[in-house]
């Protein structure tokens, strides 16, 4: 049967205790802002050893209020990889700011210290200086986070970590989302991700004033504690609305399933490299190369993303097609942010950052998903060799 014979590029597991713990809350008092979604925060900021965590309906929703926590607004800039999903840079427009890119390292398709330096050097020149800089864990990957910390404080400017493929990561024995080396880190729980709520995300920090200002803006920016309020006498019913916020909230519904899925977290990213590991071992004679996991990273394994040694863009397009043919579901992470439509229409350019486009032109994500056996892994490096010699 051809469904079965399909491999995705990354699919979720829901458990039986999964399901068990979200038929649970559909017969409780609260399906939503009810304790659920408290737990859910606890047991993230345990895990990824933060002080706070804000759960929010997405990672999307994430990025923005954490933009809008550090006062990002008009006039500013933020800096991104353009190696990343669009949310990342749409988050800076959302807040009326100004977006632009650091091109990447190629070999770990992470954001390069070098080219970052050289622009915050030009930046500064020209007085043009990020307010906020998000590094990208591209693949579960940490980025260099102490150089980028360094830069950080010489140049004055917030550091917010999309974490979104990266929860359960390590960066120099931290846990990514620690917030050691940044202000904000924010996480991603759609179902392609490494833990699901359907959908969802979060934000950690360390610092309890950016943390009271993310529950605000997640809920319309609404305070209901007596100790906020600015009016001289609550009444019983009151309520404040301090600033302008949003309905970013997450459900009890979603947080019973992310509570569920978090316990496995461990388990889940140690699958996740044994699986990497395969396919390395898997690719030794393969025209192709595993982008490299930077010393001091524990990477979450979030994506294997190869590099093929051709580097002409007709190869690449014409391998992709043959393993998508060969019912291999590959995908591209990512199209540069740059080069999409919206982004060239506010002057974006081919030739802006090379790196990202090259690799753009030779990287394909191969399946990766805790369920994917030894077996399938073969057909996939199997097919992949095989479009590789055909190709020539
Ligand atoms: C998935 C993803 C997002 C957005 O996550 P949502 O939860 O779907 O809003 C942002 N950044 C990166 C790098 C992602 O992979």
């Amino acid at each position: 049967m051809m469904s079965d014979d399909f491999i995705p590029y990354g699919k979720h597991k829901v458990t039986d205790d999964d399901i068990q713990a979200v038929v649970e809350v559909l017969s409780s008092q609260y399906l939503t802002q009810g304790p659920l979604v408290n737990k859910f925060e606890l047991a993230l900021t345990e895990k990824v050893n933060a002080s706070y965590a804000v759960a929010v309906n997405s990672a999307t929703s994430a990025l923005h209020i954490a933009c809008l926590a550090l006062n990002l607004g008009p006039g500013d800039w933020l800096w991104t990889s353009p190696i990343t999903f669009v949310a990342t840079a749409n988050c800076a427009i959302y807040c009326g700011a100004k977006v632009d890119f650091v091109d990447i390292d190629a070999s770990t398709g992470l954001m390069s210290i070098e080219a970052l330096r050289i622009k915050l050097e030009d930046a500064k020149r020209r007085n043009r200086l990020p307010k906020v800089l998000i590094p990208v864990h591209l693949g579960g990957s940490s980025c260099d986070m102490k150089s980028i910390a360094g830069l950080a404080k010489e140049y004055g400017f917030f550091v917010i970590e999309d974490s979104s493929h990266a929860i359960g990561g390590y960066y120099k024995s931290e846990p990514v989302g620690s917030c050691k080396y940044s202000n904000i880190s924010i996480f991603s729980f759609h179902p392609v991700k490494i833990i699901t709520t359907g959908e969802g995300g979060c934000v950690t920090t360390n610092n309890e004033e950016l943390y009271k200002r993310l529950c605000l803006l997640r809920s319309h920016g609404i305070t209901k504690e007596p100790a906020d309020f600015l009016c001289e006498k609550s009444e019983p019913w009151t309520y404040e609305q301090h600033v302008l916020g949003f309905n970013y909230r997450i459900t009890d519904i979603q947080t019973a399933l992310g509570l569920s899925q978090i316990k496995r977290l461990t388990s889940i990213v140690n699958r996740r490299n044994q699986l990497l590991d395969t396919y390395t071992r898997l690719l030794k004679k393969s025209s192709a190369d595993l982008l490299e996991i930077p010393i001091d990273v524990k990477s979450s394994v979030h994506l294997a993303i190869i590099r093929l040694h051709n580097k002409s863009p007709e190869h690449h397009r014409r391998v992709f097609s043959f393993l998508r043919s060969e019912k291999i579901g590959v995908q591209l992470h990512y199209i540069p942010v740059h080069l999409q439509p919206y982004y060239k229409g506010i002057g974006f350019k081919e030739g802006d950052f090379p790196l990202a486009e090259s690799y753009s032109k030779n990287a394909i994500s191969l399946p990766l998903y805790p369920e994917l056996t030894n077996l399938q892994m073969q057909r996939v490096v199997e097919t992949l060799d095989e479009a590789i010699k055909n190709d020539f």
